[in-house]
């Protein structure tokens, strides 16, 4: 019996993804892809029915949607490929089989850069990506009284022949950490490359994660095959178990056998399944022949590939970003789109990362819209953003223009309703006011008159005072001019 204290243990994992390729169409029938909220079984034909006599015609938006998820992994295409069937029976596979790419993928040999657990860049290796299509879905519910004892099982096809791509990284994941953001940066550079809209809600994005245990005295357990999660957390969770479970077996001495084990979200652990999968893999499928993809193709599809979300940050940085602010704007495609966009327009770049990172980014959630759905539109910002560094809007009447834009008022209607008259507050107001706030402040302003305030702080802070006096109502270049001139005026 091994000393157990003095044992250590190291993960070794991989990670298999599954994504639906966001097209109109399934993979080899024209019923369309999109059956949200639609009747079970409305989107079906012979061939995703999988009846006798149908032949698959391969959609070539797969294909294309396919390569450039592959080639946002950084995967090379491969020119030829095959298509094979997996042989099993299950009710939610009318054909009893499933037609899948497997060992002659698409894509293949890309990676994704990550951080480690020290903090560290770390490359995560992915050794495939293969086109297959979905299985249907099956729904469970009590018995009706048919059958004594069963419940009863429904069927429905909508989903089966859907668009997949499985992707499948070699096992460089170390920790349930590194594997969430493997699969987050993975989601991020898909929809970036507008293949996948990996929706884990609505079931676009599934996990399996393949995992052993090292232990120090050399002994090195089998991996162990974990199915059925979808969600960044269930995935978290259930490496976190397997770590634990197996690094146990190895500390009694005990042995890990290859498995496949199932990942129960509600009880929060792993467990056999019974039934041992049986496929005769790969029989070659005969009803498609060789999908061979041209250079010219493969080059026109890489014209289509965005920037991605690494380099665009690297980018933001480099504008004078802070790396946080980089990191949100360049998280989705659509949000750095409008920050370029708001740039473009004329913008101060770090204002206007400031107002998308904060102000546009609440809207969006508030309102729970896509950030090209909000009625303030990016050059709309970048004119307000430049009004507050002309100094004819503070910051906190901004925020109340902004508030009028986002109802879908005009700039100069949302300025209006905001309360800031196109002068700013009245000028005998202002001057009043600043007098009130010198008289006020007779120490501040003996330390400007004896030339103390080399950097200018103490008449900021004056023209804070002000400012806050007005609620915000009047221009801060007024304000600034009102209280130079009444120094000027004190000498
Ligand atoms: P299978 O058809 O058996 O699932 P695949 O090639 O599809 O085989 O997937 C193998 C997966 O297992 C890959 O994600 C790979 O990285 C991972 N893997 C391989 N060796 C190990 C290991 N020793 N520990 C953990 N995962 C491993
Ligand atoms: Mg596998
Ligand atoms: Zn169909």
């Amino acid at each position: 019996m091994p000393d157990k204290t003095t044992l250590t243990f190291t993960p070794v994992i991989g990670i298999e993804i599954h994504i639906h390729l966001k097209t109109k169409s399934k993979v080899f029938c024209s019923c369309s892809a999109d059956y949200t909220n639609d009747e079970p079984n409305s989107h079906i034909c012979p061939v995703c029915m999988g009846l006798p006599g149908s032949m698959p015609v391969l959609n070539k938006a797969v294909v294309q949607q396919g390569m450039l998820a592959g080639m946002a992994l950084n995967c090379t295409v491969q020119p030829t490929t095959y298509f094979f069937r997996k042989c099993y029976f299950y009710p939610d596979l009318p054909k009893n089989y499933q037609i899948t790419q497997s060992d002659l993928p698409i894509a293949a040999n890309g990676w994704l850069e990550i951080d480690d657990d020290a903090g560290n860049p770390k490359k995560i290796r992915i050794n495939r990506l293969h086109l297959e299509e979905d299985a249907g879905k099956l729904h469970h519910s009590a018995a009706d009284g048919r059958l004594e004892g069963a419940e009863t099982s429904w069927v429905d096809y909508n989903r089966s022949g859907l668009p997949l791509a499985e992707i499948v990284s070699e096992p460089d994941v170390s920790s349930a950490r590194e594997a969430v953001e493997y699969v987050t940066a993975l989601r991020r550079r898909v929809r970036y490359a507008g293949a996948s809209d990996a929706d884990l809600e609505k079931g676009m994005m599934r996990f399996d994660a393949n995992v052993s245990v090292k232990c120090s005295d050399g002994r090195w357990g089998r991996r162990v095959e974990v199915k059925n999660m979808n969600s960044f957390r269930a995935l978290e969770r259930a490496i976190e178990y397997e770590i634990k479970r197996q690094s146990k077996v190895l500390a009694e001495g005990g042995e890990v056998l290859q498995e496949t084990r199932h990942w129960n979200d509600a009880k929060g652990t792993t467990t056999a399944s019974r039934v041992k999968e049986f496929y005769r893999k790969f029989i070659v499928e005969p009803d498609l022949p060789p999908l061979v993809v041209s250079p010219q193709w493969v080059e026109e599809v890489r014209g289509m590939l965005p920037e991605m979300p690494n380099e665009k940050a690297l980018r933001y940085k480099e504008m004078g970003l802070s790396e946080v602010d980089a990191g949100v704007l360049a998280d989705s495609i659509d949000v750095a789109q409008y920050f370029e966009a708001c740039v473009a327009a004329g913008a101060n770049p770090l204002r206007a990362g400031n107002w998308v990172r904060t102000e546009v980014l609440r809207a969006v959630n508030d309102k729970q819209v896509g950030v090209t759905d909000l009625a303030v539109k990016p050059d709309t910002l970048a004119e307000l953003i430049r009004r507050i560094d002309e100094g004819k809007l503070s910051t906190t009447l901004a925020k109340n223009v902004f508030e009028g834009l986002l109802e879908g008022l005009s700039l100069d209607e949302a300025v209006k309703k905001s309360g800031a008259a196109e002068g700013g507050v009245d000028a005998n107001a202002l001057e009043n006011l600043v007098r009130a706030t010198i008289e006020a402040n007779p120490d501040v302003i003996g330390e400007i008159r004896s030339g103390k305030d080399t950097k200018g702080k103490k008449v900021k802070f004056l023209q804070g005072l002000v400012m806050r006096e007005t609620k915000g109502q009047a221009r801060p270049d007024e304000v600034a001019a009102a209280i130079e001139s009444a120094i000027e005026n004190l000498k």
